[in-house]
């Protein structure tokens, strides 16, 4: 991708990340408001949680409950502003064919293009 467009992709992730940073820490501050009300253990067992995560963890953490969708996106958004850096932003991790950029528009941390999303999306249909 030219280096114009990723500097203007770039700008579109920042703005959705400080969004979102903004979105977690008001979620966060309603959590701690309701765990002062209900002190129990939980919270130390999920400090534990978060500090082994990585980004490979993301789905296992979203089902598990520990991460808010917001948090899930913060992530997200970091590993494209990662791959801008790498020069790999709007490449498909699969195929690495180019992502349309009407798709990354669509959604700026897209990691696989539409034709490998719908094959993961099948694949984990027939999972369930
Ligand atoms: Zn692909």
């Amino acid at each position: 991708m030219q280096q114009r467009m990723l500097e203007r992709f770039k700008k579109k992730l920042i703005k959705e990340r400080e969004k979102l940073l903004a979105d977690v820490n008001h979620i966060r501050n309603e959590e701690l408001g309701k765990s002062q009300r209900d002190a129990t253990g939980e919270l130390s067992g999920y400090a534990d949680h978060m500090a082994d995560g990585g980004t490979d963890t993301i789905e296992r953490q979203v089902s598990l409950g520990l991460m808010s969708n917001e948090e899930v996106m913060l992530l997200k958004i970091d590993g494209a502003l990662k791959r801008i850096e790498d020069k790999t932003y709007g490449v498909c991790e699969l195929c690495k064919e180019k992502i349309s950029q009407e798709r990354l528009n669509a959604v700026l941390y897209a990691t696989y293009c539409i034709k490998c999303r719908s094959q993961e999306e099948s694949k984990n249909n027939k999972k369930v």
